[in-house]
């Protein structure tokens, strides 16, 4: 039987409840059998001195524990190059030719998706779900054209098809940023409400992202 599988991509530096409630709304809305967290090992853009991509994947591991649909992806992590999202999902296919992708963005991502690497060909391996971020607007950026051109309304509209479909998620806002959490932590103050428990020990033991 066809698996129809989630991939939420991303440095996860560090995994938050952004990104737990969005792969957790995903797999619930639209019925998928799974979604999986994929910390990329090398970020195209940028990395944290001091946080290894084991260390980001630990904490994944932590946050999704409670979470039996969702798991982690290490796919990414054990290539020695830097990631794209082309290129995984060629990979993913490769490895689970009967299974349905798709891929979990917010809309920070889908304001920009026109530069990701072989972008048309990563609509041909798999659907995009976009999750709502607060400051990224449906009418910012790349949105307004790839939503004309590749957007459903519904799960059942994206279903249709195996590929090539933009559905845009009616998720509950979450305004969390890593980029805000480890500020917070650089400067101490607590970033607790933004973060696992468990995932904010293992940061406090492993003394990641201090000043
Ligand atoms: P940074 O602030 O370091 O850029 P981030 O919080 O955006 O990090 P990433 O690991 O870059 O986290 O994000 C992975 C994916 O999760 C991206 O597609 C991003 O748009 C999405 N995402 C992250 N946080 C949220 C959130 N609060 N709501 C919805 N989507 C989110």
């Amino acid at each position: 039987m066809t698996k129809h599988i989630g991939i939420l991509g991303g440095t996860f530096d560090p995994v938050h409840n952004g990104h737990i409630a969005c792969a957790d709304y995903v797999q619930r809305e639209c019925g998928l059998d799974t979604v999986r967290l994929m910390p990329c090992h090398l970020p195209p853009h940028r990395a944290t001195p001091g946080v290894s991509a084991e260390q980001r994947a630990a904490m994944v591991q932590l946050a999704i524990a409670g979470y039996p649909k969702l798991a982690l992806e290490r796919l990414e992590l054990d290539k020695q190059s830097p990631s794209y999202t082309f290129d995984s999902l060629q990979l993913l296919h490769q490895r689970e030719p009967d299974s349905r992708f798709y891929f979990v963005i917010g809309m920070d991502s889908l304001c920009y998706f026109r530069q990701w690497k072989n972008w048309p060909l990563i609509l041909k391996l798999a659907h995009l779900l976009v999750c709502e971020r607060p400051g990224y607007q449906a009418t910012d950026g790349d949105a307004p054209f790839l939503l004309q051109q590749y957007g459903v309304t519904d799960i059942g509209a994206l279903q249709q098809s195996a590929v090539g479909g933009i559905l845009l998620l009616n998720n509950p806002l979450s305004a969390i940023s890593a980029t805000d959490i480890r500020c917070q932590l650089q400067h101490n103050r607590a970033a607790s409400s933004a973060l696992d428990p468990a995932v904010l020990n293992y940061i406090q033991l492993q003394q990641l992202y201090q000043a």
